[in-house]
């Protein structure tokens, strides 16, 4: 049964099988099953995901993403508007790291549904409560070559409408938690201020079930990861905006706890798992961490989790790792009882 106070969760993504993907095609895709099988392929992926969060006492799971060759892409590809067969050139979120962008050529919108079947697959295969992400406005638009619109805010405003159409399709598939990924938030605060605060808000606009952003400084690769804007300059526009729960990197940062004074009201999705490492956390490391944040958060807001997704971590590792975080979270839940 889900713990009431502390309840683990995950950002999201899990490592793929390798008899699934090719690991040199984990952030952009390379499947290793032909067309014919790929669909049974992942189905089995998602149950092992599934089984794995399960034994490790993850109370709100995910189905680990492993239908998704990108997690941008993945969504922008059924999306209108986008053209996939003339990508331009571009850097990914200000690193020196080069990608094939989609380019935006027209009105973008949402014809048909995106990942509303693998909400079903999930909800069917395991009892407990279920989240599921898609990326969030920004993070696509710093992902694409917009020439259509030359216009960030209307852009993000259409992609807003989009993602809303499709959470609501969540919602009422009986998805618990929906979770608007957000990693190019950190890169760009004046652009959160601007017009990303609104954006998030219209994704979320009317959507029956809880709805968190999560934001990160991105995946530990090629020097991607960048930290040039701290997580103070963007948290008082999550924290005044329509989303129940922030999920932040905390572990691989070494994050001051008290920073959580800036989430009043929210519930916080708690990084305490460095996805980073390879050395697999303490779970009293992991309580530790945990009852520094209580002096800031109620336990009842307080959702331990990983820093970020852990696709790019070895299964043996992801597994340890998230085993970690239950006995951790047990143990932090053990002496919030015994008052100690
Ligand atoms: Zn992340």
């Amino acid at each position: 049964m889900e713990n009431r106070i502390l309840p683990t969760t995950v950002v999201g993504s899990y490592p793929k099988p390798l008899w699934l993907s090719n690991p040199y095609g984990i952030l952009f895709g390379g499947w290793r099953l032909r067309a014919e099988v790929l669909r049974e392929g992942q189905d089995d992926a998602v149950a092992l995901a599934i089984r794995d969060q399960e034994r490790a006492g993850i109370d709100i799971v995910s189905d680990g993403e492993q239908r998704r060759d990108n997690f941008v892409f993945y969504f922008t590809r059924n999306l209108d508007g986008f053209d996939f067969a003339h990508p331009l050139k571009r850097r990914l979120r200000g690193s020196q790291r080069e990608f094939e962008a989609p380019r935006i050529v027209g009105p973008v919108g949402r014809s048909r549904p995106l990942a509303a079947d693998d909400v079903r697959f999930l909800r069917a295969n395991t009892d407990r409560p279920i989240k599921m992400s898609i990326a969030g406005p920004m993070t696509i638009i710093d992902t694409s070559h917009d020439v259509h619109y030359r216009d960030n805010r209307a852009l993000a405003m259409d992609l807003a409408a989009a993602i809303n159409a499709e959470l609501q399709e969540w919602a009422s598939l009986g998805c618990d938690v929906v979770q608007i990924d957000e990693p190019a938030f950190t890169r760009y605060p004046h652009f959160v201020r601007d017009w990303g605060a609104e954006a998030l808000n219209r994704c979320v606009e009317g959507v029956g079930t809880k709805t968190g952003v999560h934001v990160c400084y991105g995946y530990p690769v090629d020097g991607s990861k960048m930290r040039e804007h701290g997580y103070e300059e963007v948290l008082p526009y999550l924290t005044g905006s329509a989303v129940d729960q922030i999920s932040l990197e905390c572990a691989a940062p070494g994050l001051d706890a008290s920073l959580l004074r800036l989430c009043q009201g929210k519930d916080v999705v708690f990084g305490v798992i460095d996805i980073g490492s390879t050395e697999v956390e303490k779970p009293d490391a992991v309580a530790g961490r945990i009852s520094e944040a209580l002096n800031f958060i109620p336990a009842e807001r307080l959702l331990p989790a990983p820093d970020c997704g852990l696709v790019l971590l070895d299964r043996t590792l992801a597994r340890a790792k998230l085993k970690a975080l239950g006995e951790g979270a047990r143990l932090a839940r053990f002496r919030l009882e015994a008052g100690s």
